[in-house]
């Protein structure tokens, strides 16, 4: 396991001088160390955990996002019992997982399990600009994903602003032509 304070540290608890003065510094911040102590204590039971990197934590209203290494997302989204023990250990039922890496690549994990089929970014006529979703399906409670707190985060944490929208998968409704 990877994580943005020494991993000894995070066995026991207690930040070591340097990760100390990194917390000071800002470098890292109290969710970064909160979190990383609870991962340590999570991998005995988790044991996935021990290959995954933890980039940075972050809270962002009351949700907690786990950006992880590059590749390790889809190995912790497709457990979901190992994603239910860690939303016990971690005591929050809001928790996201994303990795770093483009853009494209973090809202579509964190969209998960929607799928994203396209992503642009679209200039509006004042010069600001919106990145266009489009995703399969249809616009409801039945993905799980609560649509406005993902928009929250990816503007907190990547500073985009979101619009998403769906598109139904045809595939049954071509019986008569
Ligand atoms: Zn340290």
């Amino acid at each position: 396991m990877k994580l943005p304070i020494c991993l000894a540290d995070a066995k026991i608890g207690i930040l070591c001088p340097r990760c100390e003065a990194r917390l000071e510094r800002g470098e890292i911040t109290s969710v970064d160390v909160d979190v990383s102590f609870i991962l340590a204590k999570a991998a005995k039971d988790i044991p996935l955990l021990d290959d995954l990197t933890l980039v940075r934590a972050r809270e962002i209203e009351g949700d907690l996002v786990l950006i992880l290494g590059s590749g390790d997302a889809r190995r912790l989204l497709s457990d979901p019992a190992a994603l239910r023990k860690l939303k016990e250990y971690l005591h929050n039922d809001r928790l996201w997982i994303t990795e770093e890496g483009d853009d494209r690549r973090f809202i579509e994990y964190l969209l998960h399990p929607l799928h994203v089929l396209t992503l642009n970014t679209v200039w509006l006529p004042d010069g600001s600009k919106t990145t266009r979703v489009l995703v399969a399906g249809r616009p409801g409670r039945g993905s799980g994903v609560d649509l406005e707190r993902a928009k929250r985060i990816i503007k907190a944490i990547r500073g985009l602003d979101l619009e998403i929208r769906f598109e139904r998968v045809q595939a049954k409704k071509r019986a008569f032509p």
